[in-house]
């Protein structure tokens, strides 16, 4: 029997040898958004907090570690068929439209 890896869909599990396949690549990540501060937080020393933030980090696990930093970032690439390419293209299309009309809502009221 031969060993060999074979690509498969990551949502319908459908080998993907010689079919078309779709990569669909996703990232997660934190909304910097506007920072809200102030001229004296600013020039405010921030010596303990950031000793306080190391010794964390120093007395965490990888696995504490990973968690922390999938909060603010995280990326997935997942392969797919044509026939869940389209039904993905499909879902994205609608929370996209959902998006949109929601905020045209809101600036209408
Ligand atoms: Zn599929």
């Amino acid at each position: 029997m031969e060993d060999r890896e074979y690509s498969l869909c990551a949502c319908c599990g459908a080998r993907l040898d010689g079919m078309p396949a779709y990569t669909l690549r996703v990232d997660l990540f934190a909304d910097g958004g506007p920072i809200h501060t102030s001229e004296a937080e600013i020039v405010r020393d921030h010596g303990d907090e950031i000793r306080w933030l190391l010794s964390r980090l120093e007395h965490m696990d990888e696995v504490e570690v990973c968690e922390e930093e999938s909060r603010v970032f995280e990326r997935f690439t997942f392969s797919l068929c044509s026939r869940c390419r389209r039904d993905v293209h499909g879902a994205l299309r609608d929370l996209a439209t959902r998006t949109i009309d929601r905020a045209c809502e809101e600036s209408w009221h």
